[in-house]
């Protein structure tokens, strides 16, 4: 049972005897108890949520471990190849979006059609000059 259940059954226990009692101040104490246990089953929810949420957040951060093992430095930026175990698309991303937010960011390329040109990052707006062809290195 886990704890938002086992406040539950308090909240039921505590029903049951308040129902059956004629004495006013038993009754007071169990409405008493009754609302600890409504705190408690209110804070449990709370701590489920949180919980979640860490857990959510834990997923994220060793999938981005992961992907890290595959980048590697490109001229001021993270670049990740084609054909990677990773699973992502190729490309070429934002060291400081990755190394300050922990966020993958692909760069955007912004001038030159060649081999090389600059390249923006979209979330924090710094700018690369880099090599944009990377799927011929
Ligand atoms: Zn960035």
């Amino acid at each position: 049972m886990d704890i938002t259940g086992g406040a539950q059954k308090v909240w039921d226990i505590g029903v049951k005897l308040r129902d059956s009692l004629r004495d006013a101040e038993h009754k007071t104490l169990i409405a008493e108890l009754m609302n600890a246990v409504a705190d408690v089953k209110m804070e449990a929810a709370d701590l489920k949520q949180e919980n979640l949420v860490l857990s959510e957040k834990l997923t994220d951060l060793q999938e981005l471990k992961d992907i890290r093992k595959y980048l590697r430095i490109d001229r001021g930026t993270y670049r990740l190849d084609d054909e990677n175990e990773a699973g992502i698309a190729g490309g070429i991303f934002c060291t400081y979006c990755m190394d300050t937010k922990k966020q993958l960011v692909r760069l955007s390329i912004v001038q030159g059609k060649n081999k090389e040109g600059n390249c923006r990052c979209p979330g924090c707006k710094n700018m690369f000059f880099a090599r944009v062809d990377y799927s011929n290195s």
